[in-house]
């Protein structure tokens, strides 16, 4: 009989996850179980751009780096491909700048990888209106769920995966449906997991359209204003701990002024929609293989692919590889326990 997978979750790492498992694995049978999917899930408000912290930690320091680097390698090459404008991803280059702390505009892991980071030097600081002393530019990718989503959803469908729009209360409930569950719910991992180490970074956003806008600025507080395809996403927040999903107006006027302090022509840019979402930060990105015990007492499979905060659309290719190679590693390790 075939081997079946259920993947939870349609958010950028179920989704990469499930088609990853796919090419990886193509005799085997694939669906995804998510309450939410494209427009709904927190992936579709990221902004989307390739920038991982070197704090990021998972369940070894070689983990982060190779996530980062095969997610990198993957996305430039959708970029500079004829898809990228239906995947949604493209290059990209900007600015990091900081009043007080320089080493915000360093980092050690986008160091290694990325083709550009240099460090801005006084006479570039200038057009900055601020008391910006430490900056640096930078060349990535930016990946916008609003585009990738569909475009995977639809790679997932073509390799003949399975949707089903349905939310569970437990991961148990789908181990009489499939060989191996794979958990990429996100926040949603808090719950199903009881994982006190899951918690919200609340972030908001306002979304607007300003197609002058054509490199990305970070700058103090969480001031953001990053262009992608179809929006400029100027943020924001990162309140760490709130569980509070509603729009709130103090923080939509500050995000707003601190934006327009930094790029003054933004003044007269279409606001299109605001966005609030709690990234799922653990201290670890728990990409890993449990076994869990039924109610039977006997044992069964699940690898685990959450937490990945504030990057999580950044590591989604890198951390989706790693958990197929995961769940090839442990049908493989069934087939020969069942041949014993
Ligand atoms: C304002 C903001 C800006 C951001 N900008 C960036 C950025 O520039 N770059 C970057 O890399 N990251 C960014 N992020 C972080 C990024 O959005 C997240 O890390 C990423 O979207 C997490 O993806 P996910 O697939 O794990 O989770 P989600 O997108 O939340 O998907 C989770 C999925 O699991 C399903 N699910 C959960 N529980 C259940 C259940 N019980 N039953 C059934 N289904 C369930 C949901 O329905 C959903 O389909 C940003 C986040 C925010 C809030």
């Amino acid at each position: 009989m075939g081997r079946k997978v259920c993947v939870v979750g349609a958010g950028v790492n179920g989704l990469c996850t499930a088609v990853l498992i796919q090419e990886l694995l193509p005799n085997v049978s694939v669906t995804i179980v998510a309450d939410k999917t494209t427009t709904d899930t927190l992936s579709d408000g990221a902004a989307g751009l390739f920038r991982v912290s070197d704090s990021t930690r998972g369940p070894s320091p070689e983990s982060i780096k190779t996530w980062t680097r095969d997610s990198y390698l993957y996305y430039k090459s959708i970029a500079t491909s004829p898809q990228s404008d239906d995947a949604g991803i493209k290059e990209i280059s900007g600015y990091i700048l900081a009043e007080e702390a320089e080493n915000i505009t360093k980092n050690l892991l986008l160091e290694d990888i990325l083709p550009i980071w240099r460090k801005l030097d006084e006479d570039e600081l200038k057009p900055f209106p601020g008391n910006w002393k430490y900056g640096s530019t930078f060349k990535t990718v930016l990946v916008e769920c609003r585009r990738f989503l569909p475009w995977m959803t639809k790679k997932f469908q073509t390799n003949g995966g399975k949707i089903l729009k349905q939310r569970i209360n437990s991961l148990d409930e789908l181990f009489g449906e499939c060989d191996v569950v794979v958990n990429c719910s996100g926040f949603g991992a808090k719950y199903l997991c009881n994982d006190s180490r899951v918690v919200p970074i609340r972030g908001q956003v306002i979304k607007v359209k300003a197609p002058w806008i054509k490199e990305f600025v970070y700058g103090d507080y969480d001031t953001y204003i990053c262009p992608g395809f179809d929006f400029v996403t100027l943020g924001g927040t990162r309140q760490f701990d709130s569980y509070d999903t509603k729009m709130n107006t103090y923080n939509s006027k500050e995000i707003w002024e601190r934006c327009c302090k930094l790029v003054p022509n933004l003044k007269n840019a279409k606001i299109e929609y605001e966005f609030v979402g709690l990234r799922p930060y653990r201290d670890e990105i728990r990409v890993e293989l449990e076994y869990l015990t039924r109610k039977n007492s006997t044992k069964f499979p699940v690898v685990h692919n959450y937490g990945h905060g504030g990057y999580g659309v950044s590591l989604a290719y890198g951390c989706a590889k790693n958990t197929a190679q995961l769940v090839k590693a442990c049908l493989v390790n069934t087939d020969l326990q069942s041949k014993l």
